[in-house]
């Protein structure tokens, strides 16, 4: 807890750990305490900060895309945990994918060598009264929830699913071949299994009628659009699947030049490639049944699988309702939420708040002239939103739609003309932080 000097962090994981860095670079002494190893959230594996807790992959770099914004963006906030991406990077065409360990690795090494931050191996079990940011994410322990839920009311909750990991060595390459979509980016970015049609729809059919793990009473399934169960985008309709994750657009044979039915894409887990992930393949089938669907697959009839897919609860907060300054607590003395706890989903968007969150803390105890970037750059979107977002309040990611539209421009160029926006007023902003900073 906060001793009055220094500031509580609650939560090693990618907003916590970001908010502890921007923190102690403007000189604020920081406890950042980690409840792992002593809990586990069911979704975590190691004790490492920052860990990732399913695919390796941090989206898109491409600066043109809203994701791709929000990272050149983040980078020039000097943050950690965007340039020990960087610098645990593994190939994956235009998405900035890492090593997960060694990702890790930099950010405990950068934390606990800076002398303004004191890692603390102990979980945060209330809300505290001042001078915290609280970061303990979708997976936070029931006992900090539950005190959560006592000054929130009832909170919201929805499920992730995450996606097969096989061994590298049991694919069966006579079945798969690398290429990336219409030959863009390195080659052998993405290992692809092809289906024919039959094939494709032998294996929606299984995926329809497979045995999932059933929701517990208490856990009323509310899925994340984007990230939605392969059973759920199968039970859809017969092509959804050959339109979302299995779509073979762009993708074309080495060897006959055809275009495959559908393809299954496999992402690189490790530098060494010794492990892949199904590529939007999430799923909440047992596991027997994970094993029967890999065997419909021609490339993976013999896959190992080193991860099985599952679901997980997350905990979110309704931050337009609840929070006030975008991440505040009212009623508290400068106690924050940031993470996915304020409903802004996915790890970029999480590092954001994150960065966000402990620049404006350090802003208002020292009496600078806070104001949150514009709501024309991603990171002003991000606060937009969480101010903003209508009602029912449920989670998204960084997107276009986040953006204020665009006057006077052709419908083409509209995408275009938002990014060049957004550099524009990020640009501008960031100037006034540094004046003052
Ligand atoms: C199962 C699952 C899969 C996901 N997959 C993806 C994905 O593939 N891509 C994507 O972009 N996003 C994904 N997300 C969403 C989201 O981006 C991640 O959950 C992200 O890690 C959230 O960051 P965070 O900092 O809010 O929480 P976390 O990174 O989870 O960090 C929270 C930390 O707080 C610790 N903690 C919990 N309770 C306490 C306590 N009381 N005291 C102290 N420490 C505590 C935890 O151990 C953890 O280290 C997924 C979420 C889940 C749950």
């Amino acid at each position: 807890m906060s001793d009055g000097s220094s500031i509580t962090v609650a939560g090693g994981g990618l907003s916590g750990c970001e908010a502890a860095w921007q923190l102690a670079k403007r000189g604020f002494k920081v406890k950042l305490f980690e409840a792992r190893p002593h809990f586990q959230t069911g979704a975590h594996k190691t004790d490492s900060l920052a860990e990732l807790v399913c695919s390796n992959s941090l989206k898109t770099i491409d600066e043109a895309k809203p994701a791709g914004v929000l990272k050149k963006e983040l980078e020039a906030l000097d943050s950690l945990l965007i340039s020990a991406a960087y610098a645990s990077s593994v190939p994956a065409g235009r998405a900035l994918a890492v090593d997960r360990a060694r990702f890790s690795a930099i950010v405990f090494e950068k934390l606990t060598e800076n002398p303004n931050i004191e890692l603390i191996r102990e979980e945060i079990t209330e809300v505290p009264e001042k001078n915290a940011i609280i970061a303990t994410g979708p997976l936070t322990s029931p006992s900090l929830a539950n005190s959560l839920g006592e000054l929130f009311g009832s909170g919201l909750y929805f499920y992730d699913a995450i996606a097969p990991v096989v061994e590298a060595q049991t694919i069966d390459m006579e079945h798969a071949f690398y290429a990336s979509r219409w030959g863009k980016g390195p080659g052998d970015d993405y290992l692809n299994c092809p289906l024919n049609e039959t094939e494709y729809l032998s294996l929606v059919d299984f995926i329809r009628t497979a045995d999932s793990v059933e929701a517990r009473a208490f856990e009323d399934a509310k899925f994340f659009e984007s990230c939605l169960p392969v059973e759920v985008m199968a039970s859809r309709g017969l092509d959804v699947l050959r339109y979302g994750p299995l779509r073979p657009v762009g993708i074309f044979h080495p060897v006959t030049d055809k275009r495959p039915y559908a393809v299954v894409q496999l992402r690189a887990e490790n530098l060494e490639r010794t492990a892949f992930n199904l590529v939007g393949f999430q799923t909440r089938m047992k596991y027997p049944e994970q094993k029967k669907m890999l065997a419909l697959i021609p490339a993976l009839r013999n896959a190992q699988i080193l991860k099985y897919g599952e679901i997980h609860r997350n905990l979110y907060i309704n931050a337009p309702e609840k929070l006030s300054r975008c991440f505040a607590i009212p009623d508290r003395e400068n106690v924050f939420i940031t993470g996915l706890l304020t409903g802004m989903e996915g790890y970029v968007e999480s590092i954001a708040t994150g960065a966000l969150s402990g620049i404006q803390m350090a802003c208002e105890l020292t009496g600078k002239p806070w104001t949150p970037p514009p709501r024309e750059c991603a990171l002003g979107a991000i606060c937009w939103w969480l101010e903003n977002a209508p009602q029912p309040y449920t989670p998204t990611n960084i997107n276009f739609g986040l953006w204020p539209p665009v006057a006077d421009v052709k419908h083409s160029e509209r995408h275009a003309a938002m990014v060049n926006r957004a550099n524009e007023s990020f640009k501008s902003w960031k100037s006034s932080l540094d004046s003052w900073w």
